[in-house]
């Protein structure tokens, strides 16, 4: 069964109590900017970065099939030496070889702007907590795959590479928090909150800093590391969401890549749209960032309609992991009706916080099918059924 069915109520139950800490100790509220404060958590932000994390598992879990096919089959094909599944090295060196290459994917998806449309996802909440961990982006396995090949090629197995890769990623979930400061030697070796924090930050010391994953030794090595300093940091992107709608959470940065294509005359500036850095050949940061002036994007929610969105979250949430634990049986359309359903499940609360019309009309259709999509999940049952 794919693991991250028993972590997702895990997420839940931490952000919950991650939530109660901040707000029963410091009254939800961190350290600002010019010696204010600021709120840790918000309703649309954490709602919104955990519905796409949803998104996430449901868009990914048919081309996870078809990359993970591929590793196996350049595994099958090209691995150099076989490594023993049953001696610890072997799971320490995988770690460290799948922890190396995350830096380098990591790095990439900052620093080659088709790839950043993808990651950046991952950066686009102006918050940071333990929710901004599940922003994770629907579109990234288009490219992520190819930068672990070479562990195939090592002869790492492929249920190895699978056990390290989920090591790798459940590790990080814990970095996304303002509520543990430094850690002292901890920082200098390990990807830790206050490393992590940097990460996220759109203050010019941080832009491209600490990518990695589980050491943040290959940020020494490679020279991307950077402390973080006294101030507060101001965390999300330059080119700013201001949505909580997890589909635009996906889609923004591509949408911006069109239109800059469509502007760009000649082969070099088409080729500057999607393969320079996301600053472009020149390394400037676009646009002009000044903390002291930046402003949150809020989503102000009335009480009403966070009872009804918390609702749906709750069901989403139970929903996703029927979703994960069932797909596999479905049929490539039951599964893509499935995976249509909950998107418009997790498009339409978006929508209703941002006070949309389309909200209520995709919300009251989305229930309206609910039962045809029931019908059509069940026919391997009824064909079972009417078998025996
Ligand atoms: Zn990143
Ligand atoms: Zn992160």
């Amino acid at each position: 069964m794919n693991p991250i069915i028993y972590a997702i109520p895990l997420f839940m139950l931490t952000i919950v109590l991650e939530f109660a800490w901040a707000w029963h100790r410091h009254g939800n509220r961190v350290r600002g900017v010019g010696g204010g404060t600021r709120r840790i958590y918000d309703f649309a932000d954490a709602i919104g970065s955990m519905q796409i994390g949803i998104l996430s598992r449901i868009a990914g879990a048919f081309p996870r099939l078809l990359t993970l096919g591929i590793y196996v089959l350049v595994f099958q094909q090209f691995a150099v030496a076989s490594w023993d599944m049953s001696n610890p090295l072997s799971w320490l060196a995988a770690l460290l070889l799948y922890d190396f290459f995350y830096y380098w994917k990591h790095r990439a998806n900052h620093e080659v702007r088709i790839m950043w449309a993808g990651h950046i996802t991952h950066h686009n909440s102006e918050y940071f907590n333990l929710s901004t961990a599940l922003r994770q982006s629907s579109t990234t396995f288009v490219f992520d795959w190819m930068f672990y090949l070479p562990m195939a090629v090592l002869g790492v197995p492929p249920a190895l590479f699978v056990a390290v890769a989920l090591i790798d990623l459940l590790y990080q979930y814990w970095v996304h928090t303002e509520l543990i400061g430094r850690l002292g030697w901890f920082d200098r070796i390990f990807v830790s909150p206050s490393n992590h924090r940097v990460h996220h930050g759109q203050d010019d010391y941080c832009i491209d800093r600490n990518y990695g994953g589980i050491l943040i030794v290959w940020d020494r090595l490679f020279g991307t590391y950077a402390d973080e300093r006294d101030e507060p940091i101001t965390y999300g992107v330059r080119t700013p969401l201001r949505s909580v709608n997890p589909l635009w959470g996906n889609w923004h940065h591509y949408v911006a890549i069109w239109h800059d294509l469509k502007a760009a005359r000649g082969l070099s500036a088409r080729l500057e749209c999607l393969f320079a850095p996301p600053s472009g050949w020149s390394g400037h940061q676009p646009g002009d960032f000044e903390a002291a002036t930046f402003q949150r994007h809020e989503v102000p929610v009335s009480r009403t309609t966070r009872h009804y969105v918390l609702a749906q979250h709750a069901l989403n949430v139970v929903l996703v992991c029927l979703f994960l634990y069932a797909f596999k049986q479905w049929s490539a359309w039951q599964g893509a009706l499935a995976g249509l359903w909950m998107v418009a499940a997790l498009a339409a609360p978006a929508a209703l916080m941002e006070g949309r019309r389309w909200g209520r009309w995709l919300e009251a259709a989305r229930w309206a099918c609910a039962p045809a999509l029931v019908w059509a999940l069940m026919a391997p049952a009824r064909a079972l059924g009417s078998a025996a």
